[in-house]
């Protein structure tokens, strides 16, 4: 047993600790979760715990699904402020192993430590750091009808909105006490709808990091009567909730983005980086954007007094928040970083992550050219204009993401065949069953017509 190990028992029995969840995340980014009892752990960090893998979205195939999940206890968290009248509760990440003791490829925290130790191959640490955006609504049925925001609150607000302003207080001080450091918070643009920004870490930090996020906030949510989403887009007429993500190289203690010698201070190393992702952008969208709704964001829409701030198409520019990528100004050397601005908030961070460090390896391995950043606000050019200066668009619908996606060496690559296959088969199957539904708007629009 090792030190981890043992400080993990130690504490389950000092504090008394009853019960000890057991997390994994699915291939679509749903969280999984077996609880096992403090006395069973010692033989779990030994053995694992078993599981039935094809009872898991995208894990196994019938006839080889047993499988085990392995505690890893550098991501042990007592939840101090869960488990009611039973005290304390505290939950484990697992990596999910083969009965033969070898890592899956389909367990989604495999395929980031993948592309992150090919990043650690050529001396690169990835960090990110992710600004999420969420509604939240009055409770109520999940039957297709019109959610109810729980404010009326805009950009910034800051006085009149009593449940999204405790709630908020509530959630940081919640993620605090678990060990997630929050930067900002604050109201954003649509009724009921919320940005927290955390503080950047390794991109594997970060992405369990955000499952956390998701629990605590809808948990914190249930104690206000009021429900939180990720859903991409709940509303036709609002913006969506994008899940804006900031990332750096390092190599050691050196950020390798920083370049002062550089007009805007951006290294050949960050150049690169972002030509791989503005390259293979369209390829990886169905994963950053990965369901029918995602699509219904992710394009500039006038919406009265202002427009919709999701990115439409593939360029790249300083502070220009019409772009992909976005570069902010900053401060200290090792703040540089960029922004890509597609990802929402329904992503499955791991593979999310995974994709976007694979992209940008590749253009920092094959060399590829920058091409100027975009100065324009770029969802004002007509689409002659946009053509002229080589921006292409991001895929309309995830039956075109899945399409281009399909054809892409280098998410196959980061993704392993077996994820690949599956996510494909899942998301076509996703487009069939959405293909036939007939809408509100087509209703409202045809029944009338001719
Ligand atoms: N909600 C916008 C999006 O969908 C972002 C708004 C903002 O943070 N500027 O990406
Ligand atoms: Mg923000
Ligand atoms: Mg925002
Ligand atoms: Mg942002």
């Amino acid at each position: 047993m090792d030190r981890q190990q043992e400080f993990v028992l130690r504490t389950l029995e000092e504090r008394d600790i009853r019960f000890v969840r057991l997390w994994f995340t699915d291939v679509l980014g749903t969280l999984k979760s077996v609880s096992v009892a403090p006395a069973e752990l010692e033989a779990a960090f030994d053995e694992g715990i078993g599981f039935d893998g094809s009872a898991i979205e995208g894990f196994a195939r019938i006839y080889e699904s047993d499988m085990i999940a392995m505690p890893d206890p550098t991501t042990f968290q007592v939840f101090p402020f869960e488990g009611g009248s039973s005290g304390e509760s505290a939950r484990m990440f697992c990596d999910i192993l083969m009965p033969d003791g070898t890592a899956s490829w389909a367990d989604p925290r495999h395929v980031l430590r993948r592309a992150l130790s090919k990043a650690a191959d050529k001396g690169f640490t990835f960090y990110t750091h992710p600004e999420i955006e969420f509604f939240l609504l009055e409770d109520g049925p999940i039957d297709g009808s019109v959610p109810i925001p729980v404010d009326a609150g805009g950009y910034f607000d800051h006085t009149t909105h009593a449940v999204a302003r405790d709630f908020r207080r509530q959630a940081v001080l919640a993620l605090e006490r678990i060990g997630i450091s929050v930067e900002f918070s604050h109201h954003e643009v649509a009724p009921g709808q919320q940005e927290i920004d955390l503080r950047y870490a390794d991109a594997l930090t970060t992405a369990d990091n955000i499952m956390t996020f998701r629990h605590v906030m809808r948990e914190v949510a249930l104690t206000h009567g009021v429900r939180a989403t990720f859903m991409p887009k709940p509303f036709t007429d609002q913006p969506g909730s994008g899940m804006h993500t900031h990332l750096s190289l390092f190599e050691g203690e050196r950020n390798a983005f920083h370049d002062p010698a550089d007009p805007h201070k951006l290294s050949k190393t960050a150049k690169a980086f972002i030509a791989g992702v503005l390259v293979h952008a369209r390829e990886f969208t169905a994963v950053t954007n990965q369901w029918v709704n995602s699509y219904k964001r992710l394009f500039p829409q006038a919406i009265p007094d202002r427009i919709t701030e999701a990115p439409a198409f593939v360029c790249w520019g300083h502070l220009n928040r019409s772009a992909l990528v976005r570069v902010p100004a900053y401060g200290k050397p090792n703040s540089a970083r960029v922004e890509v601005r597609s990802l929402d908030s329904a992503t499955n961070p791991y593979l999310a992550f995974a994709v976007l460090l694979g992209a940008g390896l590749k253009g920092i391995e094959e060399g590829y050219e920058l091409p100027p950043g975009a100065e324009d606000d770029v969802w004002s050019l007509s689409s002659a204009e946009r053509r002229a200066m080589g921006y292409s668009a991001l895929p309309e619908n995830l039956s075109e993401a899945i399409e281009v996606m399909a054809g892409s060496e280098l998410v196959a690559e980061v993704l392993g065949e077996h994820v690949f296959d599956f996510f494909l088969r899942n998301k076509r199957a996703e487009w069939e069953e959405y293909r036939p539904q007939v809408t509100p708007y087509e209703r409202m629009k045809y029944l009338g017509a001719l």
